[in-house]
């Protein structure tokens, strides 16, 4: 098979009457069989309303089965698929709408107040709500759904077709619309089934965000290839996820580092976890402290994934035994891509040829078939990104002796105090050993004598921590050289953090200090 419409009637022919799909919120099920039928009917109705091969689909939803629908709806006849991020508000999605031109954007209640003016401001596209609607001229998904036919709409694609534009997370400034095509994804799919070993009778919880690259397309897309259910939470929720693991005997799920947080602070005995297999987390850094306490307390494998959505996203994985022995690192290169680091140029991309040895921090790039077509509109930073055939990541590393890659921090986020780097991740892992420390985030405040000095803000489990308490546990920590300890710590409620989980620096540094983009 050579495009995603065909994997996934692979899986159908092989597992018709097995379980594919539970929406926990609508209580509702689908076998393969049920699914495709459903998967056709929407790619006929999309046809019959005048969308054709190239158009873009745009998707303003939460977690749902439509949207589990709309994914391989759109395959199948070619159409390409943007999952806009719900959290976005209108004018935010009017900058996506503006930039990738959709044809058709379908929304729920959740986020219908943003639609209101967005179908003002762009009366050339059709909006469709999956949601009942007492507005009389809402188009209803479920009407057009029901009408078409299940048959096969019969499209010629081919493994060179567009199939998505995904838009960064937009932690470094404003999201980018990257460009896939279906060899990628399947590519990636693959890459994604063999690392987590991925067996038909698995039963995935698909909880992190749908419209975001991780839990698409390294999470749900492989577990659609190897015939296992994927259950849909709308949007996550800790205990509604721990419920979940327990009511559906979820073997297997993807989160980012603090949604597996916000998970270990509830009371973890309440619940039957015995089902789960695998934790597979990544997308953002996550402490080893933290990978420890997962560990321990959930008592099941885990798996890491590092990469990006230019990467549709893997580049690299940390497989179920090296979590210990190769703690703090990201793994090695999936299948199939060479991942370099090399050094940085202060006035243009890294040169791929400009190795680093082991344990010298460099850019990370990487070469390999997953690796996206370019960036939608951008044709500079296309060309920049893909330098010489090799994507560069914008995100620092190093190398040990054995190939395992680990990550710095992103090339805007180093610290530079008194001549020395300094990664605000080291800092921040440190901090996280503390038990009175929920969430940190470190980050580089202008200084008349150093250049910089390494501030923390911290978000408090309770209310006793100090900062000389902090001061005093990073002094005595054998992880710090005294040039890396913060010199200023501030207290806030909570971070801000987009809806892959990252915390978005660039609003704090807006917030406490000069140094703002
Ligand atoms: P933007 O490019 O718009 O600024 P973004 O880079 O956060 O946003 P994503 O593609 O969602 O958008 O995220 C990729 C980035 O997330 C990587 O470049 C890296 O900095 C970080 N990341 C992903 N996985 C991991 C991981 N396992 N460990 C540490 N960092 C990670
Ligand atoms: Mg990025």
């Amino acid at each position: 098979y050579v495009t995603i419409g065909q994997v996934f009637e692979q899986t159908v022919r092989k597992y018709p009457n097995k379980e594919a799909l539970v929406d926990l919120a609508k209580n509702q099920r689908w076998t393969f069989t049920e699914y495709d039928e459903d998967v056709n009917r929407l790619a006929n109705a999309l046809k019959e309303s005048g969308i054709q091969k190239g158009d873009v689909v745009s998707t303003f939803l939460f977690n749902t089965s439509e949207l589990a629908i709309t994914y391989f709806a759109c395959a199948k006849i070619g159409a390409v698929i943007n999952p806009i991020n719900f959290r976005l508000k209108s004018q935010e999605v009017a900058f996506i709408l503006q930039d990738c031109q959709p044809r058709l954007v379908l929304y729920e209640t959740m986020t219908e107040p943003h639609v209101k003016t967005l179908q003002q401001d762009f009366p050339a596209i059709s909006f469709w709500s999956i949601s009942p609607s007492d507005q009389p001229d809402t188009i209803f998904f479920h009407d057009r759904l029901q009408s078409a036919s299940s048959e096969h709409p019969n499209i010629s694609v081919k493994e060179d077709d567009l199939y998505a534009i995904m838009y960064t997370s937009g932690t470094t400034g404003r999201p980018k619309g990257v460009l896939h095509r279906h060899r990628e994804m399947i590519d990636m799919s693959l890459i994604g089934m063999n690392a987590l070993h991925l067996r038909p009778d698995d039963i995935g919880l698909v909880a992190a965000p749908m419209f975001h690259c991780a839990e698409l397309h390294c999470a749900f897309l492989p577990r659609v290839h190897a015939g296992c259910t994927n259950v849909i939470l709308h949007h996550f929720d800790p205990k509604a996820a721990l419920s979940a693991i327990e009511t559906e005997r979820i073997s297997i799920m993807f989160a980012a580092p603090t949604m597996w947080n916000m998970m270990l602070q509830e009371n973890l005995a309440d619940y039957d976890l015995s089902s789960m297999r695998y934790c597979l987390y990544g997308a953002a850094p996550m402490a080893p402290a933290l990978v420890t306490k997962l560990k321990e307390e959930m008592g099941m494998q885990l798996v890491q994934a590092y990469g990006m959505t230019e990467m549709g996203p893997a580049i690299t994985f940390l497989a179920e035994d090296e979590q210990f022995t190769k703690a703090g690192s990201a793994g090695k290169a999936c299948f199939n891509h060479e991942v370099r680091v090399v050094r940085t140029n202060e006035d243009g991309p890294s040169e791929p040829d400009a190795l680093c040895p082991p344990y010298e921090v460099g850019e990370i790039i990487v070469q390999g078939p997953c690796v996206m077509k370019g960036y939608l509109n951008r044709p500079e930073a296309t060309e920049k990104a893909l330098y010489k055939g090799w994507y560069h990541s914008g995100d620092l590393g190093f190398m040990d002796s054995e190939g395992y890659l680990y990550i710095s921090d992103r090339v805007d986020d180093m610290i530079i105090s008194g001549g020395e780097n300094i990664y605000p991740r080291e800092v921040e892992d440190v901090l996280y050993e503390h038990p009175g420390v929920l969430d940190v985030a470190v980050l580089g405040e202008p200084h008349e004598k150093w250049g910089e000095q390494v501030t923390a803000i911290i978000v408090k489990k309770d209310g006793a921590l100090t900062e000389e308490e902090l001061e005093a546990f990073c002094r005595s920590s054998d992880k710090l050289a005294s040039y890396k300890r913060p010199r200023r710590f501030i207290f806030m409620e909570a971070l801000p953090r987009n809806a892959s989980g990252k915390i978005q620096k660039f609003l704090l540094r807006q917030q406490y200090t000069a140094k703002s983009a």
